[in-house]
């Protein structure tokens, strides 16, 4: 997947939707995060989000219906990325919103690093950007 990574600004899906790396993995992981059960597309007041299964407290639930509750949110925060929520916050790992490079961190930490470094390349970390210029432990990826 990184060897496959299109610059920032030069994918376009068609003339008309224009999505950016975060946008791009926020997609492919909410369908992988709900698997079976799937992830529904939302309105949100600064566009399409999903709703899903929570990654961190669905197994944490006895019945089969909660654990099938689409009780998590990818909300888009406006400025081309989104915020994790969980409505239900029964683990300590989703009691707090979090942004997308946070959320996937704490889900995923090899997937972040491959982000991170898709983010790097693009050029889209640093001042200005939702993701540092290193990684988390202040080292160069
Ligand atoms: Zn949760």
């Amino acid at each position: 997947m990184y060897n496959m990574c299109i610059p920032f600004g030069k994918y376009r899906e068609n003339t008309r939707s224009f999505m950016n790396i975060t946008q791009r993995y926020a997609k492919d992981l909410v369908q992988y995060i709900g698997g079976n059960i799937g992830a529904k597309e939302k309105h949100f007041p600064y566009g399409i989000g999903w709703i899903f299964p929570c990654p961190f407290c669905s197994a944490l639930v006895n019945k089969e219906y909660k654990k099938k509750a689409q009780c998590a949110a990818l909300i888009p925060n406006g400025n081309y990325s989104y915020v994790f929520r969980c409505s239900r916050k029964k683990s300590g790992q989703c009691s707090v919103n979090m942004l997308f490079p946070i959320f996937l961190k704490t889900y995923n930490p090899k997937l972040f690093a491959q982000y991170h470094r898709d983010r790097e390349e693009a050029g889209s970390t640093g001042k200005g950007h939702d993701i540092c210029k290193y990684n988390y432990f202040g080292e160069k990826l």
